[in-house]
């Protein structure tokens, strides 16, 4: 029998979480053969509704869970992790000013991106899903100098996939048609989601769509405020959605992108396209054999270079704010 892969999911406890766990479970993550077993990090208040969580991943009798433990210390947690998703964090609260939203994940990022460092097993894959996601993966991927830096990314996948789903609508097109999509920049209000080299059913969806007005005043803020639309609707945020995302990162990274397509991961610059080198930036990537590379020679137009450089700067500002901070 195969040796399960360590899967370490923190801030198990919460709305991603439960929707998470159990299709972690179910051989969505990694693929339906390959066992998996469970770490799960709490902070103190959170382990006993973790402890819950637990029960009812036992209660379903899952054939590929090998094992479920639950603790506090992320030295524990990350101890021989092979995969490791970084969904706690601390959200913004009323009257909370930006600084203080960085420097209390700093709090959280900086200690587990050491913990990492110190306990995870040679081949980790870290995503960071808590927000705000590319900084965060920034800080943990910081602390981690022994760590190669491309193994720290952040999830412009639900992005990505919310675009899918908007160009499919807006074309009558089937999800599956539609291709090589791009998200860039940071996951927030100013990422960039790109059609300009995205393909509907084997077309140039620039030219399907053709209406620029459309892509600047309905597609490009429908999909960057899709997450405040959702809890106006459903009066709680997206989390099903994003866990469903997160399953599709680490799957396309660990098992590779189809041929003629890319996704979407924010993965640490090497300077291409003119972001700066060692921000974590959403890039169109294609995936083999559990590495990636960012998709060359894209000619990027001048619809798509200021709304680039925008996001990117925001990033830059960002890892300014935590270098400021001392957590970089
Ligand atoms: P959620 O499970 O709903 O969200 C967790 C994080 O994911 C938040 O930072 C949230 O950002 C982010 N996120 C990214 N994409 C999305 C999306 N599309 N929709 C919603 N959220 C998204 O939060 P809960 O409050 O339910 O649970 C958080 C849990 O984490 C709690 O149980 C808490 O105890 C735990 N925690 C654990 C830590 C640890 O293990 N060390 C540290 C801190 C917290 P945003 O805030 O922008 O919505």
């Amino acid at each position: 029998t195969r040796t399960p892969v360590n899967v370490t999911v923190t801030g198990a406890a919460g709305q991603i979480g439960y929707a998470l766990l159990f299709r972690i479970a179910s051989g969505h993550l990694l693929g339906a053969d390959v066992p998996v077993s469970l770490r799960l990090l709490e902070i103190p208040q959170g382990l006993k509704a973790a402890e819950g969580t637990a029960m009812e991943l036992d209660d379903a009798a899952f054939p590929l869970l090998r094992g479920i433990e639950i603790t506090d210390d992320p030295n524990t947690a990350f101890d021989g992790a092979n995969v490791a998703l970084l969904v706690g964090a601390r959200p913004r609260t009323k009257g909370m000013e930006r600084g203080d939203l960085l420097e209390a994940n700093g709090g959280i990022f900086k200690p587990q991106g050491k913990a990492i460092n110190d306990h995870a097993a040679d081949d980790i894959k870290v995503l960071v899903v808590g927000n705000p996601a590319n900084t965060n993966a920034l800080i943990a991927q910081s602390a981690a100098p022994d760590v190669p830096a491309d193994r720290f990314t952040a999830m412009t996948r639900l992005d990505h996939n919310r675009a899918i789903a908007q160009l499919a609508k807006r074309t009558g097109a089937q999800v599956s048609d539609i291709k090589r999509l791009t998200i860039w920049g940071n996951h927030s209000a100013t990422q960039y989601p790109d059609i300009f080299h995205a393909e509907v059913a084997g077309k140039n969806a620039a030219e399907v769509v053709n209406d620029e007005q459309w892509l600047a005043d309905t597609f490009i803020p429908t999909v960057a405020k899709r997450g405040a639309a959702i809890i106006e609707a459903r009066g709680a945020s997206s989390a099903a959605s994003a866990a469903s995302a997160a399953l599709d990162h680490v799957h396309t990274w660990v098992n590779g992108t189809a041929d003629g397509d890319w996704t979407s991961m924010g993965i640490v610059s090497d300077g291409s396209y003119g972001v700066p080198a060692g921000l974590i930036s959403s890039f169109p990537v294609t995936t083999e054999n559990g590495s990636f590379e960012i998709v060359q020679g894209l000619e990027i137009n001048e619809f798509s270079r200021p709304r680039i450089d925008a996001s990117v700067q925001e990033l830059a500002e960002e890892r300014d704010a935590v270098r400021a901070l001392g957590l970089i």
